[in-house]
């Protein structure tokens, strides 16, 4: 005997959206994300409580309003997600102030990363002839453009893309940042050939941004037939006057392509939603590289319900600010400096080989960002809530006392 799919669902939404919403109105106190916690997490976490200072995750979570949706769409695990992801596109065009051909979604980020390691990288003699593929379910005939050319990257950056690069035989070249932290445009331009520069502005690990007319002179002096990537992800956090989104440049450039996080401001970083902005010709050399319908359906809407959160975004810069504020005078009146930081994250001088106090913190429950080798004596600690920092920051004095 088979059941309406849609009618148990509904009884079930119901059954845990009332047990939800009751939780949280008897423990207002409680973080909604805890919720989730799988049995097997909790039990560990209780054993051993994990201050988690390491992947530069928003500890506030996702919006109240995504979650909200999330519950409300428990119903529609069933249904591909073709719908919801033209909302969003449709959102995310308006924002941007882009057509929507222009607008990529991705399973994050990171999928941004490595469809355009795919698209516009590989060894320089490869060739180029196009390949016809077969017309998706959704959308466009695809065309398949094999990338050649190498992948000009700063030193240290986000290493994902290096890796998508390497996987494709493309040669992968490190320009060092200078002596501000930002990107060496100069020089990564004078490397380019083909290929792609891939600039994360602010910059993980070093949270330095490069300044917006360094990044407009290269983005005009760059040849046409070298794609640009700038990664956006920490966007919302940055705050100087030298600091501006290239968004509003790719209307004019062919060759620029602009990724975007939900694992940031919104909260979002175990859902897995990001897209890019490009020109339409851009983003179907992308397509083809990409998995049909890579973007799941809670993610969807709860991307599309912190998009109409007023809060989101200004809450999280706030806290964010006033505890990146309180953990460095903290680290100041211990004597130690950092790379001034544009994201929720910050750079630690620790003035010594900083891999042995990764390790002992780590001991100790608390987990800062890995070591990144060209600065072997420099920490970098993502910025929690203030009582993690409070754990981070004793944790830290016991160590070194
Ligand atoms: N870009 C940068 C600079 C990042 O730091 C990260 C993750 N920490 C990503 C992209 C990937 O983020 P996601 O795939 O979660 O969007």
């Amino acid at each position: 005997m088979s059941q309406q799919p849609s009618s148990i669902n509904r009884r079930r939404f119901a059954q845990l959206f009332g047990a939800g919403a009751a939780y949280f109105a008897a423990r207002p106190q409680l973080s909604p994300g805890s919720l989730f916690t799988s049995h097997k997490n909790a039990v560990a976490t209780a054993r051993k409580r994990v201050t988690r200072l390491s992947s530069n995750e928003n500890p506030y979570g996702p919006s109240p309003m995504a979650l909200r949706a999330m519950t409300d769409a428990f119903s529609l695990a069933w249904r591909y997600p073709d719908d919801h992801a033209e909302t969003l596109i449709d959102m995310l065009a308006k924002l941007n102030g882009v057509s929507t051909d222009q607008v990529l979604l991705a399973d994050g980020s990171g999928e941004i990363l490595k469809v355009c390691a795919s698209a516009f990288t590989g060894p320089t003699t490869g060739d180029r002839k196009p390949v016809q593929l077969a017309r998706p379910t959704r959308g466009p005939a695809l065309t398949f453009i094999p990338g050649r050319g190498k992948m000009i990257v700063a030193d240290p950056t986000f290493e994902a893309i290096l890796n998508h690069a390497a996987v494709h035989s493309a040669e992968v070249v490190r320009v060092p940042l200078d002596a501000r932290f930002a990107h060496d445009l100069p020089k990564m331009l004078a490397a380019a050939e083909e290929g792609l520069i891939y600039i994360c502005n602010p910059n993980n690990p070093t949270a330095s941004i490069t300044p917006k007319d360094e990044l407009r002179e290269l983005i005009a002096n760059c040849p046409r037939e070298t794609m640009i990537l700038v990664d956006e992800a920490y966007f919302h956090y940055a705050d100087s006057s030298s600091y501006e989104s290239v968004i509003p440049l790719v209307k004019q450039y062919p060759n620029l392509i602009v990724a975007r996080t939900f694992s940031k401001i919104y909260g979002m970083a175990g859902l897995r939603c990001g897209y890019c902005i490009a020109q339409p010709e851009l983003i179907r050399r992308l397509r083809p590289h990409q998995t049909w319908d890579s973007v799941n359906i809670m993610a969807l809407v709860a991307a599309i319900a912190s998009l109409k959160d007023r809060n989101q975004v200004n809450n999280g810069r706030r806290l964010n600010a006033e505890t990146k504020a309180y953990v460095t005078g903290r680290l100041a009146k211990l004597g130690y400096t950092h790379i001034p930081s544009q994201a929720n994250f910050l750079m630690a001088d620790m003035k010594r080989s900083v891999q042995p106090l990764i390790s002992a913190l780590r001991e100790r429950g608390v987990q800062v960002g890995r070591l990144f080798p060209s600065l072997p004596n420099h920490m970098r600690v993502t910025i929690g809530k203030r009582e993690d920092m409070d754990i981070f920051l004793s944790t830290l004095s016991t160590i070194l006392s």
